[in-house]
């Protein structure tokens, strides 16, 4: 199944369920999502759509890709390496990513597959931890380098917190239709130019294992996403550096999930 969030033609906003991203309405879903709910009979005609959920926390991994820490130059890391952003950051699939007038200048792209939970989940073993899972979808986690890496070192919840910077959809699969997270296709198009191709593959840390070692920290809430780290490719690795500038636009897809498009607007 694929569920979306979005406005329909009269305007209201509802979640839904679509067999492709193609069809023109949806099967409208009722109760608690993420954890109880139901899709109905009932539809409604989709106008736009929206980030497909909103989340009570987005945590995100730094370093999960074994040649995205080589590119870096830094050691793999021994437990997942974790860091929240902001959920004040989230937009929905082709809402403009909004470099803001004053800086940050490095702004950079990060094609990531994105873990929504379904259901609470607390110190879960990993063997368990997909049950706990509802699906997945894309994300951008946008990175202002200048607040990571040179200006003002080690800011990364700051630098990865700017509005804009976590565009995600643009629907959730759901996990029974990619019973395979850990092999997936994975690319980042920069204004027409695939600036990185991968594959969960690559991860160093799996969808389960990731999702059983949060959870001995933190109570991994319904709704909550998990932005599961990005492959090599990104823009301030490459010669000369490549960061998004007014007029781009990036689209992020992963096979089995779809394309996430979002233009880059100067503020
Ligand atoms: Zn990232």
């Amino acid at each position: 199944m694929k569920i979306v969030r979005f406005e329909s033609s009269d305007g209201k906003i509802a979640l839904g369920a679509v067999d492709s991203l193609d069809d023109p309405a949806a099967r409208i879903i009722e109760g608690k999502f993420p954890d109880e709910f139901s899709v109905t009979a009932k539809t409604a005609a989709i106008k736009e759509l929206l980030a497909p959920v909103i989340p009570p926390n987005i945590l995100a991994l730094g370093l999960n890709y074994r040649k995205h820490a080589d590119e870096t130059g830094v050691r793999y890391p021994e437990v997942p390496v974790m860091f929240l952003k902001a959920t004040s950051s989230l937009i929905g699939p082709g809402r403009p990513i909004i470099l803001p007038a004053a800086g940050p200048d490095q702004v950079d792209f990060e094609g990531e597959l994105a873990v929504v939970m379904g259901k609470a989940a607390r110190s879960v073993p990993p063997d368990r931890a997909i049950e706990f899972v509802l699906g997945y979808t894309c994300a951008n986690d946008v990175s202002a380098r200048d607040w990571l890496i040179d200006r003002q070192k080690k800011q990364w919840a700051r630098g990865k917190s700017f509005d804009t910077f976590c565009p995600v959809g643009p629907c959730i699969v759901t996990k029974d239709e990619l019973m395979d997270p850990d092999h997936l296709r994975l690319r980042t198009v920069v204004s027409g130019e695939v600036l990185q191709d991968s594959t969960t593959a690559d991860m160093i840390f799996s969808v389960a294992a990731v999702v059983s070692d949060l959870s001995r920290s933190m109570t991994l809430l319904p709704g909550t996403l998990i932005l599961t780290g990005t492959p090599e490719g990104v823009g301030f690795t490459r010669k000369p550096p490549r960061y998004l500038r007014e007029g781009d636009s990036v689209s992020v897809i992963i096979e089995g999930i779809g394309e996430l498009f979002n233009p880059v607007t100067r503020e």
